[in-house]
């Protein structure tokens, strides 16, 4: 914390408010400059109650600096979150980015999501994504096949071997995706649906928090906080960009920057939507290599067989050939990338 004393502090009231500080437990470091003298105290702050502080003699003000999000934050651990899968599937800290991909909705054509399925396995992409249960900005949009599209999910992956990640938007439905799902993901819409965020803190399984369209960075690390705190680690971040001020040519604006501001000061791991964050399929390319050269642990799109004749994001879609051209490029980045040497305090 920060204790800035008044103008005309007297040593006396300096050197009392130092003491203080050091008999519960702060290391200090005093910053004497023309007109102001500030306290850098370190410690523990939950050894002492601030306002006892700012009600010592000559004290202007106190400033506590530790992140809110105490939990998902870079200090809290000292080393990167790395979230291991069953076949050797890693995501975060320096693993090698993964590829997770499919179709917005699971459809009742399972065959059309087998053959993404299919294609994303000999692309090297390691999980197969679509959602069950769908979060529809019109009720007259498709909803989702719900259960029977967690089997489809459950079918293509038992033949392929890809992991799944699927959207859950529901408390009640926590149990169910659970059986089925490696991953589940809490879509923009919900990222604080706080009664969600604490009943995924209850389970094991890893949760894929997607930022909401207006949330901040910091609200974003929040509502991770709130899985973490009920005790779930296993959070991954997923940035799918935000509301901003051009609809004209993307349906939202991919926050790249978020990336490695989200590296710098959590140790989580974060995945990077470049099909919702933009809304265009042309731009999944371009926006995913610059994601991962940003630092992104991963990088999730949407691959449909009919792209056209999709119930839900057709335009953000890739078409399967599409796909193979774009999963090339990306796995020609990720080969390149020198690991080791890729720090995340950068
Ligand atoms: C999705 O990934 O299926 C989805 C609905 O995305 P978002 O929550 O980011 O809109
Ligand atoms: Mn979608």
């Amino acid at each position: 914390m920060i204790v800035v004393m008044e103008p005309g502090a007297s040593e006396a009231q300096i050197e009392r408010v130092s003491e203080y500080l050091v008999k519960h437990g702060f290391k200090i470091n005093l910053n004497r400059g023309d007109v102001l003298t500030v306290i850098a105290a370190i410690g523990d702050k939950r050894l002492i109650n601030p306002h006892s502080i700012s009600s010592l003699e000559g004290v202007h003000d106190v400033k506590l600096i530790q992140e809110p999000y105490k939990m998902a934050s870079k200090n809290a651990k000292d080393k990167d979150t790395i979230i291991e899968f069953k076949n050797g599937v890693k995501i975060g800290g320096d693993a090698k980015p993964v590829l997770m991909v499919g179709p917005c909705s699971v459809e009742k054509d399972y065959e059309g999501l087998l053959k993404v399925a299919i294609a994303a396995k000999e692309m090297g992409c390691q999980f197969l994504r679509g959602g069950a249960f769908k979060p529809r900005t019109s009720p007259y949009d498709f909803q989702g096949l719900e259960e029977k599209g967690l089997q489809y999910l459950a079918k293509a992956s038992k033949e392929t071997g890809l992991l799944v990640v699927t959207e859950v938007m529901d408390t009640l439905d926590i149990p169910l995706i659970s059986k089925y799902a490696d991953i589940l993901q809490v879509g923009a819409r919900n990222m604080q649906n706080f009664k969600l965020l604490k009943a995924l803190g209850k389970i094991k399984k890893p949760v894929m928090l997607k930022r909401g369209p207006a949330a901040t960075i910091k609200e974003f690390l929040l509502a991770a906080e709130h899985i973490m705190y009920n005790g779930n680690q296993n959070v991954i971040l997923c940035e799918r960009g935000i509301k901003s001020i051009d609809s004209d040519f993307t349906r939202n604006t991919l926050d790249i920057a978020a990336i490695p501001i989200i590296r710098k000061y959590s140790h989580l791991p974060i995945v990077v939507d470049p099909s919702h964050g933009t809304g265009r399929r042309y731009l999944i390319e371009p926006m995913g290599k610059a994601a991962l050269i940003a630092g992104a642990h991963g990088l999730m799109f949407e691959v449909h067989h009919d792209p056209d004749n999709a119930s839900s994001d057709g335009a953000q879609s890739l078409s399967i050939e599409q796909f193979r051209e774009v999963a090339k490029s990306f796995n020609k980045l990720i080969g390149r990338i020198d690991y080791d040497n890729r720090n995340s305090k950068n």
